[in-house]
């Protein structure tokens, strides 16, 4: 009887301790690049990175599902990162960012999200980015839950040491409840959108991307992303080969 009770604990141990394996999240196996000079059209010659596809939200709607990055060039290159064919390891991509000169603009993931363990987003990684980024004017973006785990936290804290996370939203409502939260938001607006500006219900005001009402201004000028108004949104028009499927996400 005692060994059998003996063995019963060992099982349940056995059960979480492999459970806890299963969510630990590897940064060191996760791959990122970065462009120190970025020579697409619309970021303007400024820093940016590319993180594997595993980092992405399993909330995001338009996992799979009218992600502007699956399609053409950066969908190319996004599967290369992915498959550690091309960027580095994390401690790597950490010291190339620690080497910008002080004050570049630098946007992470023009694809990809926050690495996370099954929604919830990596603390080391956000703290590490934290101080790889202090020298910079950095900024991304993320459809990770904000209900999910320390996630609100993280996003906060990140926000408050100035590498600016902003909440990717779907609808207005989103964004009035990430401004709520003192969080930066972006929303995705239909393609078909001609108002420039607009006001959300909740009194926050919405402006459409700069860059893509006119071909020359680009985000190392604009830099909207990173520092703005606590009660102004970016509005993004869905664009690309799959915009029709990310227009089904809006509300
Ligand atoms: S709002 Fe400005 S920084 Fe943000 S994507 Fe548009 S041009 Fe770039």
């Amino acid at each position: 009887m005692w060994r059998l009770r003996r063995y019963s604990s060992w099982l349940i141990v056995s059960f979480f301790s492999s459970l806890s394996f299963f969510q630990t999240v590897q940064l060191s196996k996760l791959s990122f690049h970065l462009t120190a000079k970025s020579g697409n059209a619309k970021t303007g010659p400024m820093a940016v990175s590319t993180s594997a596809k595993s980092t992405c939200s399993p909330t995001c709607p338009f996992l799979d599902n009218g992600c502007y990055a699956t399609s053409g060039p950066l969908n190319l290159h996004w599967l290369k990162v992915s498959s550690g064919e091309r960027g580095s390891n994390f401690a790597t991509f950490l010291s190339k960012l620690q080497e910008l000169p002080e004050g570049s603009a630098f946007r992470h993931n023009q694809a990809g999200d926050l690495p996370h363990n099954l929604g919830k987003i990596s603390e080391t990684f956000i703290r590490k980015m934290i101080v790889a980024t202090k020298h910079l004017r950095a900024y991304t973006y993320t459809h990770h839950s904000l209900k999910v785990g320390e996630n609100l936290s993280l996003i906060r804290k990140a926000n408050r040491a100035g590498f600016t996370i902003n909440v990717s939203c779907e609808s207005e409502a989103q964004v009035d409840d990430a401004i709520a939260h003192n969080l930066p938001a972006v929303v995705v607006a239909k393609s078909t959108e001609s108002r420039v500006t607009w006001h959300t219900e909740g009194g926050n005001v919405v402006v459409v991307c700069p860059a893509q009402r006119s071909d020359t201004v680009t985000c190392s000028d604009c830099m909207l992303c990173h520092k703005r108004g606590k009660k102004v949104a970016i509005a993004f028009l869905a664009h690309g080969t799959s915009k029709r499927k990310a227009e089904s996400h809006l509300s």
